[in-house]
């Protein structure tokens, strides 16, 4: 698979966008801010492939960029805004929870945590609504630059022992976008969930 030749192919705002299910399609989630743009952008080796909504409130889409008609690379909102209005955050659960809870070509959900702080009570949401899904759920624990080695080794055991009890069955990974590393950990997931 071939990250590196996605490209936009239409956004999503409402279901009824949804193109029929076709290739299998990877799903990044994330809080807003945890750096799922910019993962999903290094995992392509492009610069502006995904884009950061940095207005709140604003109308939230999602993007899917198809990888030559084999797989697609879905972007969905992001979630924890603070200060967003009820209806935008409705909108996010209406959209994002349909599109979670009933596309047949969903093969699996990247979720975005940062390292420094992963497993946030949004986060522990987010998979408590994927959990009766069954969805494959693979965590990226991003901005691991941050953190000395040390660090990111306590963080990944912690992290780990505390995913383990929220959704069973889930892997996680360290990852930074900026210093390029877990890249292909994170791209052989991908991998083999679009061949499974
Ligand atoms: P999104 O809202 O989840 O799409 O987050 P972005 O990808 O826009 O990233 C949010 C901020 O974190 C930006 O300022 C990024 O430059 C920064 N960032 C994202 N990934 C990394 C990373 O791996 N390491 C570091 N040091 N900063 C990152």
């Amino acid at each position: 698979l071939r990250l590196a030749s996605a490209v936009f192919a239409y956004s999503a705002h409402d279901p009824r966008d949804f193109r029929g299910p076709g290739a299998p399609e990877i799903a990044f989630a994330g809080r807003s801010n945890a750096g799922k743009s910019s993962a999903i952008n290094a995992l392509a080796g492009r610069k502006r492939l995904a884009f950061a909504s940095k207005t709140p409130g604003r109308t939230q889409l999602i993007n899917f960029f198809t990888i030559a008609e084999t797989a697609f690379l879905v972007d969905l909102p992001g979630y924890g805004y603070a200060g967003v209005p009820m209806e935008v955050r409705d909108h996010w659960d209406q959209l994002v929870g349909n599109y979670v809870g009933t596309r047949p070509s969903l093969a699996g959900v990247i979720v975005v945590m940062d390292a420094r702080h992963p497993l946030t009570p949004l986060d522990k949401r987010l998979l408590h609504w994927l959990l009766p899904s069954g969805r494959k759920v693979h965590v990226l624990l991003t901005k691991a630059d941050k953190l000395s080695k040390q660090a990111q080794q306590r963080t990944l055991s912690a992290a780990r022992r505390e995913l383990m009890e929220v959704y069973p069955g889930a892997t996680l990974q360290l990852f930074s976008s900026t210093k390029r590393e877990g890249l292909s950990e994170a791209g052989a997931k991908i991998s083999a969930w679009v061949a499974d």
